[in-house]
Order: structure tokens, then sequence, then C-alpha cells
């Protein structure tokens, strides 16, 4: 029996002869249910209609992306360290010349994931790997498909390779993360924000919501703290969450300029 995935969100569920009849994930305010209806795939479906698509964003990070675009289109990054690559946050489709390219690469020593909306098929690229998966404990009960790769980390910090360290931030979810690359931008330090912190349209400036489909904000409390807690940490870029959104430098200024600018509309009474 086939796993389904939820064309809408990209969340795969255990296998079983029919798709289930509902997806939490789309079904919490912080998702939506598409108007006709869940519609569910296949892996093999997915993988006939759907490529991977590689971009290298630097020396040692690339981006992977489905093409044609497929659930929330969000992208997984690639982190080489010398001591095994990461796998930072998931998408659901894992094609035969993905699987080649990160075994020539040299395989797999993690994965780790922002949030439960990019939670996909994490549990087979874990086992095409053999690696484990890191996800913070908050999150737990979004979990939709158990497996024994997945590792549950409970507290503020992990670091899961030298100089690759998990960061929970909360807001959007209570465990939501974010990964310091240390290595990153060359050497002046990255942020892989996944949409904790989100790389807005405005490629200088990042923002913060409860649902972003559906425009529900954070408190000014929960901004502040997020703002706070990433300023203990050295880093020139972030990297969000889809293709081309990159904050290519001053990246820890942008963080506190919006985070500032954000408190300042939350309580500003607008004419
Ligand atoms: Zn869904
Ligand atoms: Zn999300």
């Amino acid at each position: 029996m086939p796993i389904h995935i939820c064309c809408a969100c990209g969340t795969s569920y255990p296998d079983a002869a029919e798709p289930p009849a509902r997806c939490l994930i789309c079904e919490d305010e912080r998702q939506f249910v598409p108007r006709g209806g869940q519609v569910w795939t296949t892996p093999e479906k997915l993988a006939g209609g759907h490529v991977n698509a590689w971009r290298q964003l630097e020396g040692d990070l690339f981006e992977i992306h489905t093409h044609p675009q497929f659930g929330i289109g969000q992208r997984a990054l690639l982190v080489r360290t010398p001591q095994g690559n990461v796998l930072w946050d998931c998408i659901s489709s894992l094609d035969e010349a993905t699987i080649s390219l990160i075994r020539a690469l040299g395989g797999m020593r993690a994965i780790a994931i922002s949030h439960p909306h990019y939670y996909t098929c994490m549990q087979d690229w874990a086992r095409a790997f053999d690696c484990p998966v890191h996800l913070h404990a908050a999150d737990a009960d979004w979990v939709m498909r158990p497996d024994r790769a997945i590792r549950y980390w409970d507290g503020e910090t992990l670091e899961i390779a030298p100089g690759v360290t998990l960061l929970r931030l909360g807001g959007h979810f209570p465990g939501g993360s974010v990964l310091h690359w240390a290595h990153g931008a060359e050497g002046r330090g990255a942020i892989l924000s996944g949409d904790i912190v989100q790389v807005a349209a405005d490629l200088n400036r990042v923002s913060f919501l409860w649902s972003y489909p559906n425009m529900m904000p954070l408190s000014a409390a929960t901004v502040r703290r997020i703002a706070d807690t990433l300023a203990k940490w050295r880093f020139d870029r972030i990297y969000g969450a889809f293709p081309g959104r990159r904050v290519a430098t001053d990246g820890a200024r942008a963080v506190e300029r919006s985070a500032a600018r954000y408190v300042e509309l939350l309580n500003t009474n607008q004419p």
C-alpha cells in the first residue's frame, strides 16, 4: 500500500489502501483546506510529473526545489560540512536523481526541519540516507507519520554538526527553529530561517507571522523575543524558505530593524 501525500501542504500520511479523510495540517488555522477539498497523491505519481532542480547558492550550500511547484513550494537546503552533509527543511519529492546526487556528495549526516509545514516526506529522506531527523519536541503532536528516524530535541539550542546549530525561536510554531551555520556567507555566518523568520519581498527585510496564508500576526512580545534571541548569534546572511528569498548581507541588522518596525506598527493607531 502506498503512503499518501496531501497536495495542498505536502504532508505524508501512513501507507493505507485509501487516503485519509482529512489533513490535520491543512485544517489548522496556520494553513487552509483548498476550496475544492483535499486532494491526495502518492510518491510514484508525484515522481511521474515533477523533478527536483538544484542550485548552488554558495560554495557549500545547495538549494533543492521541486518543479512544477508542489504543495507550499518551499525549498530544501543542503549544507556541506567537513563532518558530513545536513539537510535543512524538507520537500515531498525525493526523485532518483536527488538520491544519486546526494550520495555523490557524501550522503547525509542529519536532517533538521524548521516546523511542521515542512515535515513533508522526511521519513523517506531519512530512510534513503540512513540518517536521523531532528525535530523540536514542542511540535511532536504535528508528526502525522511517526518514524524511528525522528529524534526530538528539547530546550533552546542543539548543535547537530560542528558549526551547525539549531535555535528554537518559536512564534509561528512553539518549536519553530532556524539553523545557524557559522561557516556560511564565506565565514561571516548565515541563518537558514524557514518561515520562522520570513525573508520578505524587499530582500532587506524579514517578517514574522502566526499564519502566513491567513495573514495573522504574532504578538509584539514574541517578535521582540525572537529578535533578541537572534541578536546573540553572529551572522551576515539569511536564507529564507523560498527560492530567491535571501538577505545577502547585513542580515543581523535587517532582523533588528524589521522587528523594531513590526512592533512599532502593532503599537500605532493608524489614522
Ligand atoms: Zn495538508
Ligand atoms: Zn509554515
